[in-house]
């Protein structure tokens, strides 16, 4: 693997979100310190309605994650630092997320992340533990597809989060990772590899018997459909920028997968006159 791995990191919390640490101007301090180039913030979004508070910031606490992040690009003046949100994609809110977020607000890019799903009775379920037969596994694969075909998400964060609590690779889970691989294969959304996975492996105790994520079963199926991948840290700590990413890349190494154009991210959503201005400040 080489150094280069470790320079651009698209997966980054803040305190914001009540499970992580530092803001950012701790973690541009690391990421600088340790030669990176390129910083994305994604804390858990908030939403309009405030809901699922325990796992993000408050809605009024949207202008100063957005102020720290302008800040941090003027007192960080070599990383290139975007601006964006990890989401769950709540279809009625929808304008929040292509008018308001992508708007107005101007963030660069959006993760979108299955932590919660809607099933088939159009209820949310929790990932965690929510996708335990074949079921509960379809509706999130519908419900991750369906997010993807929206376009506002440049990739999807721990896409194989059903291995949390689906304890064997059998012909169902081997289905909807196919229909979830084909998808990002066709409209050109990368699937996260994950390190906050492996950091979590590391720690598994024994006797847990689910695989978590990434799940390499998941990760062959990428290689035969071609869908591009993306490796993150998931950094909810400043000093875990880097942690378990280069054992993430040898998965990507060793599988053959296909990189995602990480120039990409913060240029989908550019119209035409953001570019221009925007040409020659990164990539
Ligand atoms: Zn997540
Ligand atoms: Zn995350």
């Amino acid at each position: 693997m080489s150094d280069r791995a470790h320079k651009h990191n698209f997966h980054t919390h803040t305190f914001r979100c009540k499970h992580a640490e530092g803001d950012v101007a701790d973690y541009c301090a690391f990421a600088v310190e340790n030669g990176m180039e390129t910083l994305g913030f994604s804390d858990h979004t908030a939403l309009p309605d405030d809901r699922w508070q325990q796992v993000r910031m408050g809605y009024d606490e949207l202008d100063g994650y957005i102020d720290a992040i302008d800040r941090a690009r003027i007192d960080f003046p070599d990383l290139v630092i975007l601006k964006g949100m990890e989401c769950e994609y709540v279809p009625r809110l929808d304008s929040y997320y292509a008018e308001e977020l992508l708007g107005e607000r101007g963030f660069d890019y959006l993760v979108g992340a299955s932590h919660f799903f809607l099933d088939s009775n159009d209820e949310w379920q929790g990932s965690y533990g929510g996708t335990r037969d074949a079921k509960s596994l379809r509706e999130y694969t519908d419900y991750t597809i369906r997010m993807m075909e929206t376009g506002y998400f440049d990739f999807i964060a721990h896409p194989d989060l059903f291995g949390n609590c689906y304890a064997q690779w059998d012909d169902d889970v081997a289905a909807c990772s196919r229909d979830l691989l084909t998808a990002a294969h066709e409209l050109d959304i990368g699937m996260e590899i994950n390190a906050l996975g492996l950091r979590k492996q590391a720690y598994k105790k024994a006797g847990n018997p689910y695989p978590l994520y990434p799940w390499i079963p998941f990760w062959e199926i990428a290689a035969e459909v071609d869908a591009p991948v993306i490796v993150n840290s998931d950094a909810h700590r400043p000093k875990d920028l880097q942690a378990r990413t280069a054992d993430a890349y040898a998965i990507r190494d060793d599988l053959g997968l296909k990189n995602m154009d990480i120039a990409s991210i913060g240029r989908r959503h550019q119209t035409d006159d953001m570019r221009a201005k925007s040409e020659g400040t990164h990539g």
